[in-house]
């Protein structure tokens, strides 16, 4: 371990307690009505913001802090619906929608880049009361990706909507649009440049409204470098005090795809997937990977067999997902009963939790 690392660590389990003391529900503070009648299953989240190697090898103080801030912002919007008796699915949503506006992560505004230079987005969430599902990918102008595979959900026919499509449908449904430069992000971009580079692609031009890069591009793919190896995507798992399961994954993708790829983020039973049967599970890594192995409900699956959470998690993501060599990633689950777990088998992954009743749990590393 060197002093870099146990230097991040220290300040980022330092600003945990500090977090956690801030958010400490004192046990005389009168519960709310929801808070209540909960029943023993009491409501739940746990929120996610990828995971990865490199990013975690070099992370300074002031960007773990910065990473603690935003997943602290999140696990709030969510765990505010859930305070008001509101349901898990909209507790999903409004955690994901945080994490879509912040270009630290990969998904809405700060989204990968596909090799032509363009944002293709893609997110799906799941209602485990009902296997409701919505879903969209490829899309670009959409500032919350997530609310529209939630437009795709409640006023559809259908699962799943793709590409031009599905950006005309958001229009239509009156969502808010924005150009290409909303939701571009230069560090995003760098790295972008550095991967297409490393392939030997060429590097496409700025999308429009961009302008010019503030270092000279030597400096800039130097610094990109470090953040060749992580996935940002963002994800959400939560249960309400009906007991109710919902989860919701939101994704830029994995930077240089080709243009028309879509990973496992927005496809139900692989990045995604919530029933009230099982458990709720939103994942990040390889989509491909995650795609093949079905993995989201493949946990779920293990977990209807009286395997726990844990382990079922911890199955997938260090035996099935490392058998497929090139497997690497990490879910949040959340079961009916219980506090949501996670699991990883890479350096870092971004995570956070809360429980009514307890303060809130939040990982930079
Ligand atoms: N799973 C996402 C994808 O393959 C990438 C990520 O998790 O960052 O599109």
């Amino acid at each position: 371990m060197n002093h870099r690392y146990c230097a991040t660590l220290l300040a980022v389990l330092l600003l945990s307690s500090v977090h956690a003391a801030r958010c400490a529900v004192p046990a005389a503070t009168p519960a709310t009505t929801a808070e209540a009648t909960a029943p023993a299953n009491r409501w739940a989240i746990a929120i996610h913001g990828g995971a990865g190697e490199s990013e975690w090898e070099h992370m300074d103080l002031a960007t773990a802090a910065a990473y603690h801030d935003s997943l602290a912002r999140a696990l709030s919007a969510g765990s505010a619906v859930l305070k008001r008796n509101g349901k898990a699915l909209d507790a999903v949503e409004a955690a994901v929608e945080v994490l879509e506006d912040d270009p630290l992560f990969n998904a809405g505004r700060g989204s990968a880049f596909a090799a032509d230079g363009k944002n293709e987005m893609d997110a799906a969430l799941m209602d485990g009361a009902t296997l409701a599902a919505g879903s969209v990918a490829d899309v670009q102008f959409t500032r919350h990706p997530v609310a529209l595979a939630r437009a795709v959900m409640d006023h559809t026919a259908y699962v799943m909507m793709v590409g031009p499509g599905a950006d005309a449908f958001s229009l239509a449904q009156g969502l808010e649009q924005q150009p290409p430069s909303f939701f571009f992000n230069e560090m995003r971009w760098q790295e972008f440049a550095a991967i297409m580079r490393a392939s030997g692609r060429p590097v496409p031009a700025r999308p429009p409204g961009v302008p010019p890069p503030a270092t000279p591009a030597g400096t800039a793919s130097h610094a990109a470098n470090i953040f060749m190896h992580r996935f940002g995507t963002v994800g959400a798992v939560a249960r309400d005090n009906e007991g109710h399961l919902a989860a919701a994954t939101s994704t830029g993708g994995m930077q240089g795809k080709l243009p028309g790829r879509v990973g496992d983020s927005p496809l139900i039973g692989a990045g995604t997937y919530a029933s009230n049967h099982s458990c709720a599970v939103s994942g990040t890594g390889v989509g491909e990977y995650f795609i093949r192995l079905t993995l989201a409900r493949q946990v779920c699956s293990l977990v209807e067999q009286g395997q726990t959470p844990q382990q079922a998690a911890d199955h997938m993501i260090h035996s099935e997902l490392p058998a497929l060599k090139g497997g690497e990633g990490g879910v949040i689950v959340l079961a009916p009963t219980g506090d949501p777990v996670w699991s990883s088998n890479t350096l870092g992954m971004f995570r956070a939790r809360e429980v009514a009743g307890s303060a809130p749990e939040i990982h930079v590393k």
